[in-house]
């Protein structure tokens, strides 16, 4: 025993395990498992569910683990892909199954046995009925079921059938498995559910091994109860599901554990759709780039718009569980990554919409170099040069002709601050001839270098950042916004309705920025702040040695800490 005391669970969900660890239920073990299909890309709600998973195994070491295991029943929607990017996703977020990876396909051969078994319990039997008569027969919550016409056909008939249903006789509709529950029970789950179903489909693992696939409510318990799972944590969608997987569990001998499932709410964010389901009809539609797009809650989306996985870990943390449905802030997630991002990024100078200002009391042909500071979070993150001459860069943001109340930055006949450097006042406004602002023309003050004392001259407002001229990068920036104008887009599309309707037509913008020379030396997958204006990563695919791409992982202005 230590001698602090143990931290009180965050949760439901770990109270409950603290309390059976403390009951010494299963020796005191606690093995859980993260359980996806692999018929997508992960996305930031399954992130909810791995950190909650893997997070549990981690905080009841030594006598736990967590399973990676792929509830592959459905040929048909799946792919090697798939497994590939879910396996990448986990270990991006830092989490580690060992040697614990498996695949409900494994067990196809045992859960084919534990079918042949329910089936001489007569607990399970062949239906000729098609899926949309066995739907039909399914009755409502108001009316019970009406029992399939083959509900009593013998066990050795059933036998004999399942297995030509195996050997290929059939083709697919042809016939199905069905547990013999209850048609009248409330819970429609329990209404003779079909386990079994013909479909001549090449598996990704299995190949042309197998004719019949196990349906996802048949082999998701019995598998969790195969691989020794304590704890099955899912989300409140199958809590109506419970009963049947507690069935399919009670009703099969030789069954090594007996898993305990609790349920929890899943992730649903503003702005954002979590269905796998949709998000490939983005991917499928053109209407993204890919999976990976950054403007997508994917994991592999997230990951290289820049968000880091202790963000998207700690973001999972501070939104806890909860047993109901509820509705997530975007801003909150954001907030997440801008926190992490301050502690870490190289700052460095950049100008998204450059203007040009001429210094026209700065000597020609002089550069000097100003010491900028790396990361003013990171005592020892060191300075590095920065050049400045007659010409500059800056954004046309901190430049109004006519100004709004309470604009502080440049305006003619005025006086800005150049960050790190001076002070400069527009004299004049060079324009084209279609009236466009080509070049400010300005003065520079000496007297207001930076730790000079200004005597007897009034307060200069506002501080911009800059770039020179001369030796400004010219780089690809990629603005990433939010991919919906909605925040709900589903709700707002209603049941029927195309929630691609809501698409974000502003959520990218590509721009040719001027940024300061030190960014040729960015490696790809490297995190900056551009000064005043954002979080940037430099795109882990499309960045080449000396040429940059930048995506914008998030704004600087923070919506949540501000609404706080
Ligand atoms: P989707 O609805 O996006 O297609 P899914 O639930 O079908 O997702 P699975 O591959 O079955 O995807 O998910 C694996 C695990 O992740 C499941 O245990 C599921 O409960 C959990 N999960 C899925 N979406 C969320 C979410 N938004 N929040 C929390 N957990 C989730
Ligand atoms: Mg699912």
């Amino acid at each position: 025993m230590s001698d602090a005391p143990a931290p009180a669970p965050k949760d439901f969900i770990r109270e409950l395990i603290a309390a059976d660890v403390a009951a010494q239920r299963n020796d005191g073990w606690v093995i859980t498992r993260f359980p996806p299909e692999p018929n997508g890309y992960l996305h930031i709600g399954h992130a909810k569910s791995i950190c909650l998973n893997f997070g549990i195994a981690l905080e009841n070491a030594p006598k736990s683990r967590c399973h990676l295991r792929f509830d592959d029943t459905n040929p048909v929607k799946e792919d090697v892909e798939y497994v590939n990017s879910i396996q990448e996703d986990v270990r991006w977020l830092g989490f580690d199954w060992s040697q614990h990876l498996y695949f409900a396909s494994d067990y196809f051969e045992k859960l084919y046995g534990f079918a042949l078994q329910l089936i001489e319990k007569g607990l399970a039997y062949v239906d000729d009925q098609t899926l949309e008569q066995v739907r039909a027969n399914r009755g409502s919550l108001m009316h019970p079921g009406t029992p399939s016409p083959f509900r009593e056909r013998p066990v050795a008939e059933n036998v004999d059938l399942f297995s030509r249903m195996r050997a290929g006789e059939f083709k697919a509709g042809e016939k199905i498995l069905r547990a013999k529950i209850d048609m009248s029970s409330p819970n429609m789950n329990l209404r003779d559910p079909v386990i079994y179903r013909i479909l001549h489909a090449h598996h990704h693992r299995t190949g042309d091994a197998w004719c019949i696939y196990p349906m996802y409510d048949y082999a998701h318990p019995l598998s969790d109860a195969l691989e020794g799972i304590t704890h099955s944590l899912c989300t409140l969608e199958f809590e109506h599901h419970r009963p049947l997987y507690e069935w399919l569990i009670n009703s099969v001998d030789g069954l090594p554990s007996h898993p305990y499932q609790r349920e929890f709410a899943r992730l649903n964010l503003t702005y954002t759709v979590m269905s796998k389901r949709k998000l490939l009809g983005l991917v499928k539609a053109g209407l993204v780039s890919g999976w990976d797009d950054p403007r997508m809650p994917t994991i592999s989306g997230i990951r290289r718009r820049g968000y880091t996985p202790h963000a998207v870990r700690h973001f999972c943390e501070t939104i806890g569980l909860t047993k109901f449905a509820s509705l997530t802030e975007l801003a909150l997630l954001e907030h997440c990554v801008r926190e992490d991002l301050n502690k870490h990024s190289q700052r460095v100078y950049g100008v998204l919409r450059p203007i040009k200002v001429v210094l026209t009391n700065y000597p020609e042909g002089q550069v000097e170099q100003i010491e900028l500071v790396n990361n003013p979070e990171n005592p020892t993150g060191g300075t590095r040069p920065v050049p400045l001459s007659r010409e500059l860069y800056i954004d046309a943001d901190d430049f109004m002709e006519t100004p709004v109340a309470d604009f502080h930055r440049l305006v003619p006949g005025g006086e800005v601050r150049l960050k790190y450097a001076f002070c400069i006042t527009c004299d004049a406004v060079i324009k084209d001839a279609e009236g466009r602002i080509t070049e400010l023309r300005c003065t520079y003050d000496d007297a207001t270098r930076r730790g000079v004392k200004p005597v007897g001259r009034p307060k200069v407002k506002g501080t911009i950042h800059w770039v020179s001229a001369a030796h400004a990068v010219d780089v690809e920036v990629r603005l990433y916004d939010k991919l919906f104008v909605e925040a709900q887009p589903e709700e707002a599309a209603g049941e029927e309705g195309d929630f691609t309707q809501f698409l974000n037509p502003a959520s990218l913008e590509i721009l040719n920025a001027k940024l300061e020379p030190s960014v040729l030396a960015a490696s790809p997958g490297a995190h900056y702040q551009f000064e005043r204006v954002g979080y940037f990563f430099t795109d882990p695919k499309d960045s080449q040695p000396g040429r940059p791409v930048f995506n914008r992982t998030v704004a600087l202005k923070d919506s949540f800490a501000k609404a706080k």
